[in-house]
């Protein structure tokens, strides 16, 4: 992989700027820079054929100088220990940004979840609990869904952990179907969080967004919520949408619900009626108000930045801008709402779930939704108001601020 398309080598670059102005010691900026702990593990599994297959797969905890590692586990072909190094420094911030009391990690394990059945899953679920339980724990280090791994999944890593542990855990994991301790709220929560964002950065650039048009790259978890509740909380109107396979469009507005259910129903977007097809490059480049990445990394890069023309880019997907892009995106006037500020409403949800976990108690719908709503609103006024002090894009913003809570924590801690 080339260094500038190297997640880890951005997410380090972007570090790099914000010690810069933050002044950080060297200690201090060294320390952040790095992973604290990481793991590689390998995963002998049978499959269905009686035959079995060998997967690679990695565990990172990046910075718990504020709490408990926290981060997601992918499922996906082309997995690097680089992506889940960039992904855990990514919810480091993340967590910081959004002051819950946890730090950042990640997971992974190359594999093509297309290609294995259900009981397949479950062995690769359980298989990688086994090698990586003794660095897991409500107080170390606490797995969540990302691509392509599901609730179901989560429900087979906790029942396998506290297999081995010989008790119950539910906060170990969060994620995890409603029956089994899940939160309510958890399953629309990077969505909905990254809608409160976008309706905070709406208000203060004076914008109306109802009836305004979005296009969505990226139909999983994180798009699909974000088509019904913009649409439902914002007024805004779905005009295209698009997964792995490529994308369909209509200017007269998609409905959102409509194409969910499609998408549920067929598992993809080819073939939806009444809509054009285009692909992932054109969905982004579309003139729209509202361009939501919600799939991969580096799909805005400094070949199509200046292609783009949406007011404000939404991403819910984790590191879908490059540096150079993000410069450009800023000097063409697009408000970029930064990943690790947008799509920060899973893990605050997820936070919530280990809450109620402790508890045993569960809140309501309406009680997560308002917690969320205040969480978000008040990290979005944290980030807008540095960007209005230091004149800089969101992303540095978030940074600045981010950065600097996770260097205090290692300060009064004594490690640097
Ligand atoms: P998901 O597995 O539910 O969905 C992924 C979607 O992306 C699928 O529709 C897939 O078809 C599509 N996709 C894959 N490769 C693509 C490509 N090359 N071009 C276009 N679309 C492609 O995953 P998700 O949970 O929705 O995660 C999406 C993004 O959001 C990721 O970057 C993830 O890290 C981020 N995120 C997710 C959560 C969460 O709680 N699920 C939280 C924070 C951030």
């Amino acid at each position: 992989m080339n260094d500038s398309l190297n997640p880890f080598k951005i997410a380090q670059q972007q570090l790099d700027g914000a010690a810069d102005k933050l002044g950080l010691d060297s200690a201090t900026h060294e320390l952040l820079r790095w992973p604290m702990r990481e793991l590689k593990v390998i995963l002998p599994v049978k499959m269905d054929d009686g035959i079995t297959k060998i997967f690679h797969a990695f565990r990172v905890a990046y910075n718990t100088s504020r709490g408990p590692a926290k981060g997601g586990i992918r499922w996906h072909p082309d997995e690097t220990i680089d992506t889940v190094r960039a992904l855990a420094a990514w919810m480091t911030w993340k967590t910081a940004v959004v002051d819950i009391p946890l730090g950042g990690g990640k997971g992974g394990i190359i594999c093509n979840p297309k290609e294995l059945s259900e009981s397949e899953k479950e062995r690769l679920a359980r298989a990688y609990i086994r090698a990586i339980a003794k660095t897991l724990g409500v107080a170390q280090d606490v797995p969540a869904p990302d691509v392509y791994t599901t609730p179901q999944i989560m429900a087979w890593m906790m029942d396998e952990y506290e297999t081995i542990v010989g008790e119950k855990h539910p906060g170990v994991i969060t994620g995890k179907p409603l029956p089994l301790g899940g939160s309510p709220g958890r399953a629309d929560a990077t969505a909905r969080g990254g809608v409160y964002i976008l309706r905070e950065a709406a208000k203060v650039h004076g914008i109306n967004l109802h009836g305004e048009t979005m296009a969505i790259q990226g139909f999983g978890n994180a798009g699909q919520f974000a088509a019904t509740i913009g649409e439902e909380l914002l007024g805004l109107k779905l005009i295209a949408a698009s997964d792995s396979k490529g994308g369909v469009y209509n200017l007269k507005g998609i409905d959102a619900k409509k194409i969910v259910d499609y998408k549920l129903q067929n598992g993809s977007l080819k073939g939806f009626p009444d809509a054009d097809e285009i692909t992932n490059e054109e969905l982004l480049e579309l003139e729209v108000t509202v361009l939501i990445p919600a799939a991969l990394e580096n799909v805005i890069t400094e070949e199509n930045a200046n292609n783009l023309r949406c007011k404000f880019s939404c991403e819910l997907a984790n590191g879908p801008t490059t540096p150079a892009a993000d410069d450009i995106l800023y000097n063409n006037g697009i408000i970029v709402l930064p990943d690790f500020l947008a799509n920060a409403g899973g893990v605050t949800v997820s936070y919530f779930e280990q809450v109620q976990n402790t508890y045993n108690f569960f809140w309501t719908l309406d009680e997560v939704q308002r917690r969320l709503d205040e969480k978000m609103t008040l990290a979005f006024k944290g980030v807008y108001e540095m960007q209005q002090r230091e004149k800089v894009d969101m992303r540095r913003a978030a940074y600045f601020v981010a950065v600097s809570r996770v260097a205090e924590a290692c300060k009064l801690r004594g490690w640097v």
